[in-house]
């Protein structure tokens, strides 16, 4: 763990703790509060915080750091977490979204300076990072949240089309969009990522409709000048988790829905 909380309540990051200055320190979930202890800078790794194991100083069994959480549950239970960051300051760690490269229609230009290479299993957060990391692909978003602990994704901002946006604001449900949308409440300006399981999947002639097990009416598409870029059968998608990327829009053909336009096969990505 890379923060903690002290006993006012403060979160305190492991690169900046001192037992004098902050005194004893606990799991930052809530629902946990477990001791924690300190574990110095070493050679090859950082500083961090730890249970014990014993005593009374082992996570609660519904905290985020009991076991590893799979994506649904990262993006559910860290947006309190990631509010209160937000509301005190933690340091944000800044990641830029490029998805140009999977979009059929994206020409490269090539003179876009190369980014540096991004490992997103492993999310570094320095005392004072003024440095961008960036994603380029769908399945390094679903790594990202998978492979990084609870306290690290809560501080994650994602930089996306020039705007910058908390991660747990950014990954959403159908549902969720649905209601965003029809409430004038989503910037329609940046594309989102939607999470859900796959209902069905219609091909007519000119275009695919993908919906999601949900209540309000959420749906993909694909156009036909697409479909040569989208090759998944309907026994790979049906009943399948998947992330999603894309603009939302309204439509009110037959009633409200929220729509995603899609393009190939790499705007979806499934999950475990
Ligand atoms: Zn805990």
């Amino acid at each position: 763990m890379n923060s903690a909380r002290n006993q006012q309540g403060r979160i305190i990051k492991a690169h900046e703790y001192q037992l004098e200055k902050h005194g004893n320190i606990f799991c930052i979930d809530k629902k946990c509060k477990s001791p924690l202890i300190y574990v110095a800078a070493a050679e090859n790794t950082s500083p961090y915080f730890k249970t014990t194991g014993k005593g009374n100083s082992i996570h609660h069994k519904d905290c985020v750091f009991a076991r590893p959480l799979t994506f649904e549950e990262s993006i559910t239970k860290l947006q309190d977490l990631q509010k209160e960051f937000l509301q005190k300051n933690i340091t944000p760690v800044n990641i830029r979204i490029n998805l140009n490269g999977i979009d059929p229609d994206f020409v490269s230009r090539n003179i876009e300076r190369e980014q540096k290479p991004f490992d997103p299993s492993k999310l570094i957060v320095k005392s004072s990072s003024n440095s961008t990391s960036s994603i380029s692909s769908l399945k390094s978003v679903v790594k990202l949240i998978e492979l990084n602990q609870p306290d690290l994704l809560a501080t994650v901002i994602l930089s996306i089309k020039g705007k910058k946006i908390p991660l747990t604001e950014l990954i959403i449900t159908p549902d969720q969009a649905y209601e965003l949308l029809w409430s004038n409440k989503m910037d329609e300006s940046i594309p989102y990522f939607v999470y859900g399981t796959i209902k069905q999947y219609i091909k007519r002639e000119k275009v695919y409709f993908i919906t999601f097990q949900t209540e309000k009416r959420f749906s993909l598409v694909v156009f036909e000048k697409y479909f040569p870029h989208f090759t998944y059968s309907v026994s790979q998608l049906i009943e399948k988790k998947f992330l999603v990327y894309g603009f939302i829009k309204k439509n009110e053909y037959k009633g409200k829905a929220a729509e995603m336009a899609i393009k190939s096969n790499d705007y979806l990505a499934i999950l475990k």
